[in-house]
């Protein structure tokens, strides 16, 4: 296989490479997009390699609450919720303001009930429709599923074992460098380093980045989300955009690269992300002065940046027995009582002891909510509270929150068969992207974050790419 060869990065001519193995699909990053990819090429019958950097492939996804969005599913027919691709595309157009594709929006959400089915009936993950997620944050529909534990390290493991079955090669510590390209702009293999310092190359005929976004590359988050760049990044560190930028070199197109997933829901000093159902269950946000500053049950991923522009940068959840006792269902809330990050508070007098807020204050914001409860006063931020979940208590429990990024939304934008795009439209030959690199559905900001999007739409642009990927390979 010797031929003219250009290296990407630094653009150099190789004519003397020579590969040391070769795979029709080679898929770089070892997340959600790159399994779900590898699953479905080997669906088709094509051989196909993971390149994982890390010593094992976890990712972003492994930190994640695995929570899935996914419409039309048999999960959500069997618990009675009548939905559709075309429902759940209205409600990310409408949380986006229209600021997205929509044909793409309505393509990718009507997929993504094919693609949960998929894993679970051909690849045994047991993902089920979570009910207590409900209709909120843009979802007009409960369409949020997750594995048993609800945890991305489930996920993850159970990605992982599925590919093991379906004879997936996966390739840990191989962090991939440069790629290689002939040239009519067809990647043609790539070279990855191992921990030792030795590097290897691989020769492919299509190739998936899945390498996720740029969340850990101040550089990148410099540029195009300018102030966020001094916020806690808290995502994976492999987020360093090096597949947008071999995306970027082969003249791909990138849109909303100012987009991405904020939360502020970070406790302190733990750094355990607190589950955002303490508050859509009826919990408060408070800051320092003991005031609330917004609608809590909105925009979630817009909160990041309102609770770091909160007085002293940092604010306090406060929620009831009940929900606390609910909360435990979850393995980030039993990790964070364990912490010590979740405090309780036997009234309000020892909740101003905790929390250094003045009693005054406290009382007024408590006495309000009561109040509003109660129909008797009008929520100044617009909340409307669930009947069957307005907050009691006392004891209160409480927690010191800081928001962060979590993982950026824009990226290479690819087409409905999860190809590469040109900035003249044209497509690039044989490369894909998925999850974090591509371009998501979610505008361009961080209030178009519906939840769970970011495995939604790494699921199902991993499952197109991988398809497309292996039936392109099947002809050949
Ligand atoms: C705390 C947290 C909670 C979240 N919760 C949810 C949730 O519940 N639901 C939801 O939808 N979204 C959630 N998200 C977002 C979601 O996790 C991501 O959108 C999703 O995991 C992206 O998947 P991915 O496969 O694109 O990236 P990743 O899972 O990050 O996988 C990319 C992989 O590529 C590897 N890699 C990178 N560069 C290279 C290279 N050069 N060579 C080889 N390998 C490389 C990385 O090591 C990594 O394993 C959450 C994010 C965070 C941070």
């Amino acid at each position: 296989m010797l031929q003219k060869r250009l290296l990407i990065m630094t653009i150099k001519l190789d004519k003397s490479i020579k590969f040391d193995i070769s795979y029709p699909v080679v898929i770089v990053g070892g997340g959600a997009a790159g399994l779900t990819a590898a699953l479905a090429a080997r669906d088709e019958g094509i051989e196909v390699l993971v390149l994982e950097r890390d010593s094992e492939p976890r990712g972003t996804t492994s930190m994640s609450q695995g929570n899935i969005a996914g419409a039309g599913t048999k999960s959500q027919k069997i618990n009675g919720i009548e939905d559709s691709g075309d429902i759940f595309a209205k409600d990310i157009i409408n949380l986006t303001k229209g600021e997205t594709d929509h044909s793409l929006a309505k393509f990718y959400a009507n997929e993504s009930g094919k693609t949960i089915d998929w894993l679970v009936e051909k690849h045994r993950i047991p993902l089920e429709l979570d009910l207590d997620w409900g209709a909120k944050l843009g979802h007009s529909k409960p369409r949020i599923h997750c594995t048993p534990s609800k945890t991305g390290i489930e996920l993850m493991t159970l990605l992982t074992n599925a590919c093991s079955s379906s004879g997936v090669d996966i390739l840990t510590n191989a962090h991939v460098t440069e790629l290689y390209k002939d040239e009519n702009n067809a990647v043609i293999g790539l070279k990855y380093k191992r921990p030792d310092g030795s590097s290897e190359n691989v020769g492919c005929n299509s190739l998936i980045i899945a390498t996720s976004g740029f969340g850990a590359n101040k550089e990148m988050i410099k540029k195009f989300i300018p102030d966020m760049s001094d916020a806690i990044y808290h995502g994976h560190e492999g987020n360093d955009g090096a597949g947008i930028n071999w995306g970027i070199e082969l003249g791909a197109a990138t849109k909303d690269m100012s987009s991405f997933q904020g939360l502020g829901a970070l406790s302190e000093p733990s750094r355990i992300l607190i589950h955002y159902n303490t508050i859509l269950r009826g919990g408060i946000i408070i800051n320092t002065e003991g005031k609330r500053f917004t609608d809590e049950s909105k925009d979630i991923s817009g909160m990041g940046r309102k609770v770091s522009s909160q007085p002293n940068g940092f604010v306090w959840f406060v929620f009831d027995e009940e929900i606390h006792k609910f909360s435990k269902k979850y393995e980030e809330h039993k990790d964070a009582i364990e912490s010590g990050a979740i405090k309780k508070a036997k009234n309000l007098e020892d909740l101003s002891k905790i929390t250094k807020i003045s009693i005054t204050n406290l009382k007024q914001t408590f006495s309000d909510i009561m109040k509003i409860q109660a129909g008797t006063f009008k929520d100044p931020f617009g909340r409307v509270y669930d009947p069957n979940l307005f907050l009691k208590g006392p004891p209160w429990y409480t927690t010191k929150c800081v928001g962060a990024l979590f993982h950026t939304q824009g990226g290479l934008v690819i087409n409905e068969h999860a190809e590469v795009i040109k900035n003249d439209g044209s497509k690039l030959p044989n490369l894909y992207a998925a999850g974090g690199t591509a371009r998501s559905i979610s505008g361009p900001s961080d209030w178009g974050y519906i939840p769970a999007a970011g495995l939604f739409t790494a699921t199902t642009q991993g499952r197109i790419a991988g398809k497309n990927a292996g039936v392109k390979n099947k002809y050949k």
